[in-house]
């Protein structure tokens, strides 16, 4: 393909910004368009785990976000009451290589955009692109939509697809890590409910997440706040965790939302990606992280045989995300386990494979972290 073609991507979210990095890298032009009038992310953290760090090093962008990261040592599972350790993913076993990393999201995201500001890749804010023909009059090669869980572009592609709640909705919050958790990610695990905790910046905050079970919910934004007495209402049996509740003064509740995995991810020189075609559930940490392993992909098919590679970019991920979500939505139920036999003798078995096989514990996880999506095509 040549290097002349000129690039849009639709959405500055990690996916975009990250896809807009992968094509300059390949030498292409790019412009990347953000409804918001500003560029912020919500006050929350996030994981990388090592397969996403894996398409940072070859953007060059690893040392910057190291810096700005927490590395984590490991995943501890929890259970809510007594609050005690069932079983710990030692990330040190993993024969992942790249590090496993706990930012604030806005500081991956100054990241992102410092690359691309650094790269002359214009990111024009305030304009909402309702589809390619918003973006007609500038002939562009490649339009990428990554425009997130509500995408127009999506609906263009995939006029039958809906967003749909999933039954379960979410608090978060960044405290003070009063705790003094460890650079380890918590999932304290309860009957229909979870929460998630891990340290940011240095270990001076925690990041909090969470999520309960319920029927039903009717706004799909997530940014509404709400009262933090709230927490000890819904998950005032998480003992462990009472003195964090005591120090959150701002909470946002939002429900979560989410499509089946888009049947059609490219159509032309229109492609999709990220949450726009297949949104995650927030259970295996790997949303974010897939829409950062399509845009290595969807730039590498592009730059190999042009538009014509769209379809082998949606062959090659279409698997892998099936499966990945298929793991986050099967921890979904795992974590919520409701009948007390049930979960203890569940916990008691974790317990057993962490004390006896603590590397083949976190190595079941490999097909996910260790794989290196750099070399997905060749
Ligand atoms: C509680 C929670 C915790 C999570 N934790 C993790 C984690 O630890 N690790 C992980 O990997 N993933 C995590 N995820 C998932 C992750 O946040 C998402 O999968 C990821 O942000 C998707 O990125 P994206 O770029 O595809 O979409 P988005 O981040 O949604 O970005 C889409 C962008 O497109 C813009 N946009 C939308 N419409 C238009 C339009 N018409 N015109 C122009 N721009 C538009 C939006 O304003 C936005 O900036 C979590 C999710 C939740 C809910």
């Amino acid at each position: 393909m040549t290097h002349d073609a000129h690039i849009a991507i639709v959405g500055a979210g990690i996916g975009g910004l990250t896809a807009a990095l992968c094509f300059h890298h390949l030498g292409y032009r790019v412009d990347v368009f953000e409804q918001s009038p500003e560029l912020k992310e919500v006050g929350a953290g996030i994981q990388i785990s090592p397969n996403g760090q894996r398409v940072f090093e070859k953007l060059g962008l690893d040392q910057r976000l190291k810096e700005q990261g927490l590395q984590a040592q490991a995943i501890q599972l929890m259970n809510h009451a007594p609050s005690r350790a069932v079983a710990r993913l030692d990330l040190s076993k993993s024969r992942a290589q790249g590090g496993y990393y706990l930012f604030h999201r806005a500081d991956l995201l100054t990241v992102l955009v410092d690359a691309c500001s650094d790269a002359g890749v214009p990111i024009h804010l305030g304009q909402s692109i309702d589809g390619p023909t918003s973006l007609q009059q500038h002939n562009f090669d490649l339009i990428v939509g990554a425009d997130g869980l509500h995408s127009n572009f999506r609906k263009l592609l995939n006029p039958h697809s809906r967003a749909f709640f999933t039954g379960q909705i979410a608090w978060r919050s960044v405290v003070e890590n009063v705790i003094a958790q460890p650079a380890e990610a918590h999932v304290h695990m309860g009957p229909h409910r979870h929460i998630v905790t891990y340290p940011i910046r240095e270990g001076r905050d925690l990041n909090v997440v969470c999520i309960k079970e319920q029927a039903d919910w009717s706004d799909e934004g997530w940014n509404h706040p709400d009262d933090p007495s709230i927490l000890k209402r819904e998950f005032g049996d998480f003992s462990g965790l009472l003195p964090v509740f005591d120090r959150v003064h701002s909470l946002h509740k939002w429900g979560l939302f989410r499509h089946p995995v888009a049947d059609t991810w490219a159509e032309g020189n229109v492609a999709i990606m990220g949450d726009a075609a297949h949104p995650t559930l927030p259970f295996l940490a790997q949303g974010a992280v897939m829409a950062i392993e399509d845009a290595w992909v969807l730039a590498a098919c592009f730059h190999r045989d042009g538009v014509g590679g769209l379809q082998a970019y949606q062959s090659i991920r279409m698997p892998r995300v099936s499966r990945v979500l298929a793991a986050a939505n099967s921890n979904a139920w795992k974590y919520h386990l409701a009948n007390p036999i049930v979960r203890g003798l569940a916990h008691s078995a974790l317990g057993a494979g962490s004390r006896i096989a603590p590397a083949r514990l976190v190595r079941q996880f490999d097909w996910i972290y260790a794989h290196d999506v750099t070399q997905d095509v060749t």
